[in-house]
């Protein structure tokens, strides 16, 4: 971090900043120009709060110049994590595509779906039993029966499941989930952050629908900083003011926090746009830019679905999805998809 003063500064006032500094622990070099007074703070300044700097009296501009992410970042950790649930291997050369409705509506609905997309290929199966709906008026989920029936569902398929929390009193409920998903809204929910990086359980961070990259790599870093290493971060769209779509697909969060970061990436193109005829080319598109894999809506009833009906494709569609994409898998070296690709 390098902070430049303001021309006036006297040295008294320098030497007391430095002190300040030296009092926190973090080591200081002081250069000191005809026109300019430049203070360089050394070491790992990841706890030191920027907006606090920049409001001194005696500083004019302040530049972070290492991210203030740490167990995240790939300069401490160049090789990609590859994430284990059960059988399957997410991120470096392991794709692999999580699949199910939005909501888990009956054991008939769950565990036929469930037996449909594992035949295409999916090895996760997703479905929310916490729902976290814009009106209170729309269906809520089947809550902790929800999670009963993801569990049945995995007992015939063997498929892992992928469910969202919504708040820390419902973990004992999660014991036996196999991804826990923190949704878009509860990025930042920095308790419930805290609680899940003390338990082992990998967890799907979706990125909020306002949130930069930064933030969703802070947010990674509340888990990570409380032990649990085991975060797969997802894109799935953001607002824009685009209103043919329900969110914008940002591609380019794919590559960049592959740059930033070490930790796996999937891609939602199901709430990214809300539009079903979409998830096809955004998941080809979210391929080649180079992600770990994929979150997909998938329901044998759209037009009666409880929840995202509009967005979600058919187990039939599903397989063309998986059918369209593995050859592109296949030439970029990856592996996965229960042995397709
Ligand atoms: C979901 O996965 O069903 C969901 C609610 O996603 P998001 O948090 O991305 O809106
Ligand atoms: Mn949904």
């Amino acid at each position: 971090m390098i902070l430049f003063l303001k021309k006036n500064t006297s040295d008294t006032q320098v030497e007391n900043l430095v002190k300040w500094f030296d009092d926190m622990g973090i080591e200081s070099h002081l250069s000191k120009g005809k026109f300019q007074t430049v203070l360089g703070l050394v070491g790992d300044t990841s706890a030191v709060d920027i907006s606090l700097i920049e409001g001194l009296e005696i500083v004019e501009t302040v530049k972070r110049i290492q991210e203030p992410f740490k167990n995240s970042n790939r300069k401490f950790h160049p090789d990609d994590t590859v994430v284990n649930v059960g059988d399957a291997k997410i991120g470096g050369k392991f794709f692999q595509i999580i699949a199910g409705p939005c909501s888990v509506e009956s054991e008939e609905q769950i565990c036929s779906i469930a037996k449909q997309v594992k035949e295409a290929g999916a090895t996760l199966l997703r479905g929310g039993a916490f729902k976290p709906r814009t009106s209170p008026y729309a269906f809520q989920g089947l809550r902790a029966e929800g999670i009963e029936l993801l569990l049945k569902a995995k007992q015939h398929t063997g498929l892992p499941i992928v469910t969202e929390i919504m708040d820390l009193s419902h973990l004992d409920l999660f014991a036996d989930v196999d991804v826990i998903q923190v949704g878009a809204r509860n990025m930042q929910n920095f308790e419930l952050l805290k609680q899940l990086g003390k338990t082992d359980k990998p967890i799907l961070l979706k990125r909020g629908l306002a949130s930069t990259l930064e933030e969703l790599l802070m947010s990674a870093e509340y888990i990570m900083a409380g032990g649990n290493e085991n975060v797969i971060l997802c894109e799935r769209g953001i607002r824009t003011f685009e209103t043919y779509t329900r969110n914008t697909l940002d591609i380019s969060a794919i590559p960049l926090l592959k740059e930033l970061s070490h930790l796996p990436i999937i891609v939602d193109p199901s709430h990214a746009t809300g539009l079903s005829k979409l998830v096809r080319p955004l998941s080809l598109a979210s391929v080649a830019g180079g992600a770990d894999g994929l979150i997909i809506e998938v329901h044998n009833n759209p037009q009666c679905a409880l929840c995202d009906g509009p967005q979600s494709i058919t187990p039939e569609a599903f397989g063309d999805v998986v059918s369209e994409i593995s050859p592109f898998l296949k030439l970029l070296g990856k592996e996965g998809l229960g042995g397709l690709v």
